[in-house]
């Protein structure tokens, strides 16, 4: 059969004119992260955007410098922005240069990570190997990059369950166990934890959630007692979920007590380090994380606290052979060489670690990144934060009508305007309507939580970009936006 010509792909017909749209992108994409302190910290997705963006599918092919005009006037302007530095919302890391470059050259190349024998798997184990040596656990020890900690969560627990199970639970499934299998972790665990453990089969029953301290940690003696009533009722005690940074207040369990007790009663001891597992490579927090380090498994992630650009988690378990015992499954399309030599070569199959079989090349992000910076500098970034949220403590506590309401955790701070003579429901609708505006104004974006029935802003300062004279800026625009939404409360108005 004769060839059309031009003979059609998907590459570019005019190769010099994708060239120069090529460099634009980069140009654009450098001056947005060299100017983003200069836009707004968060701005509303007009109505004629969020329109138009519920086009359907377009049939036929554009020019693609249309196509990017599309992308910069509806899609770039309306971003979560956290690139900015004044982006404090939920828990989010800022990003980094060298990190985005490297996901285009990550797509570039177009590696499969699920396994094989190429350059890529080798970084990925490279990378591993950074942080398993970082969070100090052996040589020996599995890891796995995943999408995020709710992955990571969901890939340590289920090599928990399987251990603990002491049968084969991957063909007899979990009914076969003699009792139903369960976990525990504070009240504070977060959500992601759940759902892995009702994925996991356990039910939501399976994990126990434990009062906490007034500082926000588990209460290690309600721990205890329920571990102990579980036994008494046939119930099959088998993970215990350390947190090292909760979501809410950044609270960090302690690690040394709960791996005792993880050794006295032979229970599985996980951490969910999402938040501040990383926080080991600053001297300001690594004092508290001791003990991290004897877990069976820890769940991280990278773009959170050292800001590589979503999506990159990670897991790393102390027991490599159960680790790879729960996930690996090798089909005969996906039989290895043995030699050592041709494409299917080598050890390196991250997809006998985890659900996924096709893996994106993320570990390249994380590579450029941590060899551009270092490691100490990424702790340098990690130890401000918690300096500035001690400082945005202290600069709320001298302010008439401000109030923390919890201690400061890590770098997460949460605070309420609270003028006095409000009751809780009014001062909680208060609070709404200051965050809404302070968001809507464009100055700073904190999100919120309800503490003890208290609603209040919550600032996580996970963002290398935040200077300390940006935390006056909130603390003077939450009292002004304040003191006008209260003046409008007693108007009547
Ligand atoms: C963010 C977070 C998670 C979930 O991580 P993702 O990366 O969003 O999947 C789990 N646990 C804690 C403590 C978190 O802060």
């Amino acid at each position: 059969m004769k060839e059309h010509e031009p003979f059609e792909t998907l590459d570019p017909e005019d190769w010099d004119a994708m060239r120069e749209l090529g460099h634009r992108v980069v140009d654009d994409a450098l001056h947005y992260f060299r100017t983003t302190r200069e836009r707004p910290a968060w701005r509303p997705v007009p109505a004629d955007v969020a329109e138009r963006l519920t086009a359907p599918a377009p049939p036929g092919p554009a020019d693609p410098p249309a196509v990017y005009e599309e992308f910069l006037r509806d899609i770039m302007p309306y971003t979560m922005n956290t690139t900015h530095p004044r982006f404090w919302a939920w828990y989010m890391g800022s990003g980094t240069v060298m990190a985005a470059l490297a996901d285009l050259l990550a797509a570039t190349m177009n590696p499969n990570l699920g396994g094989g024998n190429h350059a890529a798997p080798l970084v990925e184990k490279q990378v591993l190997g950074w942080i398993r040596d970082m969070v100090g656990f052996p040589a020996e020890a599995s890891g796995l990059l995943t999408s995020g900690a709710s992955m990571a969560n969901f890939t340590a627990l289920t090599v928990a369950r399987n251990t603990a199970c002491g049968y084969d639970v991957r063909r007899q499934g979990v009914l076969a166990a003699p009792g139903p299998l369960t976990a525990y972790a504070s009240t504070e665990i977060h959500s992601c934890n759940q759902k892995a453990i009702e994925t996991l089969g356990l039910g939501s029953e399976g994990l126990r959630k434990i009062p906490v301290r007034a500082d926000y940690t588990i209460d290690l003696t309600a721990l205890e007692q329920q571990v102990a009533a579980d036994r008494e009722d046939g119930r099959l005690p088998f993970c215990v979920i350390a947190t090292a940074g909760t979501i809410n207040t950044g609270a960090i369990d302690d690690m040394n007590a709960i791996a005792d007790f993880c050794e006295r009663e032979r229970l599985w001891f996980h951490v969910d380090g999402a938040i501040g597992a990383v926080a080991v490579l600053a001297d300001n927090v690594r004092p508290q994380l001791a003990g991290m380090e004897r877990a069976d498994s820890i769940a991280l992630d990278l773009h959170k606290w050292m800001h590589i650009p979503f999506e990159a988690g990670c897991v790393v378990v102390r027991d490599a052979s159960a680790h790879r015992e729960s996930f690996a499954l090798v089909p005969e399309y996906l039989q290895r060489e043995a030699d050592g030599r041709g494409m299917a070569s080598g050890s390196l199959w991250f997809s006998d670690y985890g659900l996924q079989l096709t893996r994106q090349f993320r570990a390249l992000k994380v590579w450029m990144s941590i060899k551009e910076h270092g490691l100490e500098r990424f702790g340098r970034m990690i130890a401000r934060n918690v300096e500035q949220a001690a400082y945005l403590g202290r600069r709320v506590e001298e302010s008439d009508g401000l109030e923390l309401t919890a201690a400061i955790g890590l770098d997460i701070v949460c605070f309420r305007f609270n003028p006095g003579g409000l009751d809780v429901a009014a001062l909680n609708r208060l609070n709404q309507a200051l965050l809404v505006e302070l968001q809507e104004t464009g100055v700073a974006a904190p999100s919120n939580t309800t503490l003890n029935g208290n609603y209040c802003l919550r600032v996580a300062i996970s963002n290398h970009r935040s200077r300390f004279e940006d935390f006056d800026l909130l603390v003077k625009e939450v009292l002004r936006i304040g003191n006008r939404l209260q003046d409008r409360i007693y108007s009547g108005s």
